[in-house]
């Protein structure tokens, strides 16, 4: 499955680019700890929401992992961004949970802002090396824990980079809510 609503929450598979989510309140960053454009999607998102980001963000950082932090979108079409710091699989432990951490924070956050649409990378996939469907457990399961205690928030999207991270994330997806 691509989509499955559960508990009136939205959750759904999309393949393309976080920084191009125009209809989404808040795109989430697999953000480094100081908070600046890097590689992935910290380079996404702080190209497209230009230097004023790293303005903003600077003062935030340095961030830990499993930490979210919020702030406006800039050139983005996004109110918001949620800088969440994923953690560097086998190096941060215990990595299920400081992942899972990454979630739940970014999910506070968007209901003290009354966010109704967030968008999440798949965070420390990338260049922190987490093994994807292993990560696309600790995200859905997480997103599970906290669905009956959101009030604002209806839709969740994960925006995916390719066809194969599609794949991999409707194979978990189908486990755990299925
Ligand atoms: P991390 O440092 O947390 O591992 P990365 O940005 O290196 O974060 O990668 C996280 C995941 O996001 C990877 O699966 C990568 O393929 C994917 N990705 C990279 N660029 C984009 C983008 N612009 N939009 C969505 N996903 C992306």
């Amino acid at each position: 499955m691509r989509e499955t609503k559960q508990s009136g929450i939205t959750i759904e598979l999309k393949r393309g680019d976080i920084a191009n989510q125009p209809e989404i309140a808040a795109v989430v960053n697999a953000a480094n700890a100081e908070l600046r454009i890097g590689g992935g999607v910290a380079g996404a998102i702080h190209r497209a929401a230009g230097p004023e980001l790293t303005e903003e963000t600077r003062s935030m950082a340095p961030i830990e992992p499993g930490e979210a932090v919020i702030s406006g979108g800039h050139n983005l079409p996004n109110e918001y961004i949620i800088h969440c710091l994923g953690p560097v699989y086998g190096e941060d432990k215990p990595e299920d949970k400081l992942l899972a951490n990454c979630y739940s924070n970014a999910l506070d956050l968007a209901e003290d802002h009354q966010i109704e649409r967030i968008a999440f990378p798949s965070i420390s996939t990338g260049a922190f090396g987490y093994p994807m469907k292993d990560a696309a457990r600790v995200a859905f399961q997480t997103v599970q824990e906290k669905m009956n205690g959101l009030e604002y928030v209806s839709l969740i999207r994960f925006v995916l980079w390719s066809e194969g991270d599609i794949a991999v994330h409707e194979d978990v997806m189908e486990e755990v809510f299925g």
